[in-house]
């Protein structure tokens, strides 16, 4: 893709109003999920009658894969596949197929709860997949089904997990979020369960996504609180960054039992090096999981577009971004109403 839209290498990424480069792209592939977790996609909000895209209004594999180019043209390194449940949009491989062609891109990566990843693992690995992170919130099977809400048993999860281990998608990531009263009691088992194995288990605070999981303050558990409580019992050490952007806080255990990450949007916010954009699964740009509004990419690819005529919108978006939600989130007087997450991926 060298020549108008400048070389891979020789990328144009601009930095946004406070400086930060566009680095990572977050592409949701469906609203839909075949989970209701709770701090999401509660089921009383996400029920029979709620209205999901429709097959015409999701941007097809070819228009995702054309404008993922060009964000690469404009400096993104990292694409993760997200959703709603990524996995319940048919023949998905075939997206992460073209996706992993693209030139200049470094990772391609997929979140996913994990509850259809046993059976394709290996083919997304084929196809170009790297890493999957998947999302499990405790090892107790009533506790995990009272968060997912559809009644899904710890068991399939778990046998996802070794089934992208076994195709050597890794490191596998495991994201817990931990909300107090309802999981937090789980964090121990879960630290002990996944020590030694080479996953990773990444903690994130419970966070104010969206207008629907009634979120409160008093129920995140902060980060620091959840590191002691490990390190009481398995000393950790604090590892650097494996770069700039990198959500996750980064501890070892001393005993060499492998790594936990703790993401602490609420408490230690990471706003000055967010390098992160989202796509919407119906062509929306969104430029924080916390905004308001997108910018409407999927007119102008059906509208006729040319590539530089989307990065050039892209660009100018970026570069007017001033997001900083989770730093200004106290101080906020009058909360905007916030995209939903299942909308735009966590
Ligand atoms: S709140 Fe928005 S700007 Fe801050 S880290 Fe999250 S996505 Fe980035």
């Amino acid at each position: 893709m060298a020549g108008a839209l400048g070389s891979a290498d020789g990328d144009r990424s601009p930095g946004d109003a406070l400086g930060r480069p566009l680095r990572d792209l977050r592409v949701s592939v469906t609203d839909r999920c075949n989970f209701r977790c709770v701090y999401c996609m509660p089921k009383e909000v996400f029920g029979r009658d709620f209205q999901f895209l429709q097959r015409e209004e999701l941007l097809t594999f070819e228009e995702i894969t054309r404008l993922a180019r060009v964000f690469v043209a404009c400096g993104v390194r990292k694409i993760r596949v997200t959703g709603g449940e990524p996995l319940v949009r048919r023949n998905i491989e075939r997206l992460i197929e073209q996706l992993a062609g693209i030139e200049g891109l470094r990772d391609l990566t997929m979140t996913t709860n994990g509850a259809l990843l046993a059976p394709k693992a290996r083919t997304l690995r084929e196809v170009g997949l790297r890493r999957v992170t998947v999302s499990l919130d405790s090892l107790e099977d009533d506790v995990f089904k009272a968060m997912n809400d559809v009644d899904f048993p710890v068991a399939r999860v778990l046998e996802g997990i070794e089934a992208a281990a076994r195709a050597a998608l890794t490191p596998v990531k495991v994201n817990m979020v931990v909300k107090r009263g309802v999981n937090d009691h789980s964090v121990l088992d879960m630290a002990d369960h996944f020590r030694g194995t080479g996953h990773v288990l990444r903690f994130i605070e419970y966070m104010d996504v969206g207008m629907t999981n009634g979120w409160r303050l008093e129920e995140v558990v902060p980060a620091a609180e959840i590191v002691r409580s490990i390190d009481a019992v398995w000393p950790l050490e604090l590892v650097e960054p494996n770069y700039r952007g990198e959500v996750a806080g980064r501890y070892r255990y001393r005993d060499g039992a492998g790594e936990i990450g703790a993401i602490a949007s609420v408490t230690q916010p990471f706003c000055r090096d967010c390098t992160r954009a989202r796509l919407s699964a119906d062509g929306q740009l969104y430029t924080c999981l916390f905004a308001s509004r997108g910018h409407d990419l999927r007119s102008l690819l059906r509208g006729g577009a040319s590539d530089e005529e989307i990065a050039e919108r892209l660009i100018t978006i970026w570069t007017r971004r001033t997001d900083r939600h989770s730093e200004l989130r106290t101080a906020e007087t009058r909360p905007l109403p916030k995209v939903e997450m299942s909308r735009i991926g966590g």
